[in-house]
């Protein structure tokens, strides 16, 4: 990402280079400067969309998070490479940071584009996303904090965008399968139970 934004200051340099001269602009200069300003847009492009996704998670985590505030980072593939934890993601309640590694990202993306057909992974991410902003709404037991995301789970798909009853359906294929054999499972999480907050838009 870092070099693509490298990349792309090169050729806006080259482009502000031959506006510096601008008497001996002929019609071979002006082909050239039409390329150099597409290559440095399309080198652009990808940083401006991973950007643009960041502050789209990050306004909704800051939503699901009864609105503290909340910054949301895609890890990028040399980033989660490095990272020593090996957690999909992690969050900070004191600063509001969220970090989501590469691949719970991309899930999240994948599931964003097409959220009816949703495999076990993006499911997944879609728990990662709502579980790290239920730790920047204030909760730190594990556990509490995995009910908390079950339970908003729907809105938390509805925020970002899905229809209510694919979302629904996310919802309730998280809490009936991979939390079944999750670490922080809680017997506690279910209707009428110790953890639950009696949501009116809860997956059960
Ligand atoms: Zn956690």
């Amino acid at each position: 990402m870092l070099i693509l934004f490298i990349i792309s200051l090169i050729f806006v340099w080259l482009i502000y280079r031959e506006f510096k001269n601008p008497n001996d602009m002929d019609r071979f200069t002006q082909g050239y400067i039409a390329v150099l300003a597409l290559i440095a847009i399309v080198t652009c492009f990808p940083i401006l969309d991973h950007w643009r996704f960041e502050s789209f998670l990050s306004a909704k985590a800051s939503q699901l998070a009864d609105n503290r505030y909340a910054k949301v980072k895609c890890a990028t593939v040399f980033q989660s490479v490095y990272d020593k934890f090996g957690l999909a993601g992690t969050a900070n309640p004191a600063t509001g940071h969220i970090i989501l590694q590469y691949p719970t990202c991309d899930d999240l993306r994948d599931y964003l584009e097409t959220p009816e057909m949703a495999n076990t992974k993006e499911i997944y991410s879609l728990n990662v996303f709502t579980h790290e902003a239920m730790h920047v709404r204030g909760e730190m037991n594990e556990q509490k904090t995995e009910c908390q995301s079950i339970q908003r789970n729907v809105r938390s798909a509805k925020l970002l965008g899905v229809l209510t009853h694919v979302a629904e359906q996310t919802a309730r294929d998280y809490y009936r399968g991979s939390y079944q054999t999750h670490p922080y499972f809680s017997e506690e999480c279910a209707p009428g139970k110790a953890f639950d907050e009696d949501l009116s838009d809860s997956v059960w």
